[in-house]
């Protein structure tokens, strides 16, 4: 994958918003909002929906609010809300002074039902919500008419009074649009408007005990702010029409909807409830799980703002439903990283070094360049003495002639140190495991400096274990091994987690880190990205693995 991926100029949304402003149409005002139900935190797929909205209003110079769809009293909200006010800030937009919510339009939302039942065109029906779903038909079967379908205007207005004052149970009344029981169009078959629920609502408190439908509440809140182009989802199409219903019969300001294609992303679920589900049933340590789609967990593994957005903008605007390769977004966080990430030693699997031709007392701080991307980087200086940690893996006891790193006679170099010879090694007798390589070092093989002449073909990471520094790093991968976990009805979800989505490796970091914060992000030469957990403390560090070097799977697949 390249980094020329062409990047569409408009999408089809803009392309409608500049005929829309050829023809000066709401005086070539464009205004957007994103309405996330505070119900979970916001996913990746959110994210795409936030860059798509709050990037229209930038580009025409217009506004997009922000406007919690808080319709459904709910317990856990406020946790929600604030999670997610700070995703969409930590993603670099900003609502200004438009934050609003559905329920702020309670009051506006009931005096407009109020005219509808005037209207004769609204009603309340006394019938059960089976009933009601049994009467709405088939979509090649037309619906019933309710029984309570023709009240006069005024038993309706006194019935809807009484059902927001309190006097009836749950799921005694409802009021409904009187449209259409026939309209092939489901949604048209007198949808329900209203619900009594006797449970607080997390800002109006015990106010009402009648709570607007979001097919109600909806394109109604997007008419109250003017809302030009109202962006959403391909699975609203099909309530568009409802909407438009609702806005002429009303005579309201003529939002518009547009749907694109949702994004889904393989190897991920993106659905609230199931991560959800996976929160709540401790798969995960929470929403902010390192391996969670979610964008604080993307936040904790080390994704930057940058990258995401650069994601969503990659994958573009579709109009049909489609699967974006995670490797697109794997790609977009070692793009941003490979820029910004400062370079470090970090060995996850050490195997004690010797250098036994080295000076007991003797060490040297040597320089080693911070990113060969940023000259303004600078270099920082590492300790070389006589014991070291190399990666257990770059040693073979019998390596094949192609593995140009440490074996038994076998030279490499150490990077940004000399070169070395590794002479003779010991092991642990009962288990057979190597525990320390016996080498000696060449003195004119300096990093800089070197008058050797000597040639290898590897270069090998290594800390000192002298000025070393434990660390537990936490190696994530994919949370499911299949592309589609959530793509067989017929098996649950959470048989294809990936069982080696976390391991934890206790490794050795260089001294550098010393002042480390969590936060800060690096590459570990050779192995990756990785950002300091939240977790971490002084003496204690943790890292989190945000992605490999290389897209591991690819490799896997075209073995
Ligand atoms: P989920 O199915 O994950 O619960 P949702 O649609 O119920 O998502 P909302 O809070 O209602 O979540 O979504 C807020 C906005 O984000 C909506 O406009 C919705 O269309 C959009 N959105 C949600 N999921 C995606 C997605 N995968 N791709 C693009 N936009 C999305
Ligand atoms: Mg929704």
């Amino acid at each position: 994958m390249s980094s020329d991926i062409p990047k569409e100029r408009f999408n089809f949304i803009e392309e409608i918003i500049n005929k829309d402003r050829e023809n000066n149409k709401h005086d070539g005002r464009v205004h957007t909002r994103f309405p996330p139900e505070p119900n979970g935190y916001l996913h990746i797929g959110h994210a795409k929906s936030i860059c798509l909205n709050f990037g229209i209003a930038e580009k025409y110079q217009g506004l997009c609010n922000l406007r919690f769809d808080d319709t459904n009293p709910e317990k856990e909200e406020v946790e929600y809300v604030e999670s997610i006010q700070a995703d969409i800030k930590w993603l670099g937009f900003d609502w200004g002074d438009r934050l609003y919510y559905a329920s702020d339009y309670f009051s506006e939302l009931y005096q407009l039902a109020v005219n509808l039942i005037e209207m004769g065109k609204a009603y309340v029906d006394d019938q059960s919500a089976e009933e009601i779903s049994l009467g709405r038909g088939t979509p090649t079967r037309p619906g019933i008419e309710s029984p309570f379908r023709n009240r006069s205007v005024d038993e309706n207005l006194d019935l809807f009074k009484r059902m927001k004052d309190g006097e009836y149970q749950e799921g005694a009344k409802v009021l409904r649009a009187k449209i259409d029981m026939s309209s092939p169009n489901m949604h048209l078959r007198d949808p329900i408007m209203y619900r009594i629920r006797h449970t607080p609502h997390h800002r109006t408190g015990n106010a009402w005990c009648i709570y607007p439908t979001y097919d109600w509440a909806h394109g109604q809140s997007d008419a109250i702010e003017g809302i030009t182009h109202s962006v959403c989802t391909l699975e609203f199409e099909v309530h568009r029409p409802l909407y438009e219903w609702f806005i002429e019969q009303l005579d309201l300001f003529p939002s518009k909807q547009y749907e694109f294609a949702r994004l889904n992303i393989g190897f991920t679920i993106m659905s609230k409830r199931k991560l959800l589900e996976l929160v709540q049933e401790k798969v995960v340590s929470g929403w902010d799980d390192p391996r969670m789609p979610t964008i604080s967990g993307l936040r904790r593994r080390g994704y930057t703002p940058e990258a995401i957005r650069n994601f969503c903008d990659r994958v573009g605007v579709a109009r049909r439903d489609g699967v974006i390769d995670v490797a697109l977004l794997e790609f977009s966080i070692r793009e941003d990283l490979n820029a910004k990430a400062p370079r470090r030693f970090g060995i996850l699997d050490p195997l004690k070094v010797v250098i036994t031709n080295y000076p007991e007392e003797k060490e040297e701080w040597l320089p080693a360049v911070n990113n060969p991307e940023n000259p303004d980087a600078g270099t920082r200086e590492i300790p070389f003495t006589r014991e070291l940690y190399i990666e257990r893996g770059d040693f073979m006891e019998d390596p094949p002639r192609k593995f140009f790193r440490l074996g038994p006679g076998r030279e490499v170099r150490l990077k940004y140190g000399y070169i070395i010879k590794c002479e003779d090694y010991q092991k642990d007798p009962e288990t057979g495991e190597v525990t320390t390589l016996l080498c000696t070092y060449d003195p004119q093989t300096k990093s800089g400096s070197d008058t050797s002449g000597k040639k290898v073909k590897g270069t090998l990471g290594w800390v000192s274990a002298k000025y070393t520094l434990d660390a537990q790093i936490r190696l994530y991968d994919r949370l499911f091994s299949s592309e589609d976990p959530a793509g067989h009805p017929e098996k649950d979800f959470k048989e294809f987690l990936n069982p080696n989505s976390l391991e934890i490796a206790q490794g050795k970091v260089e001294y550098s880190f010393k002042n480390a914060r969590p936060w800060d992000f690096f590459q570990f030469e050779r192995q990756g990205y990785f950002i300091i957990d939240q977790d971490s403390e002084p003496g204690a560090l943790v890292f989190n693995r945000t992605v490999t070097l290389r897209d591991n799977w690819a490799k896997q697949q075209h073995k």
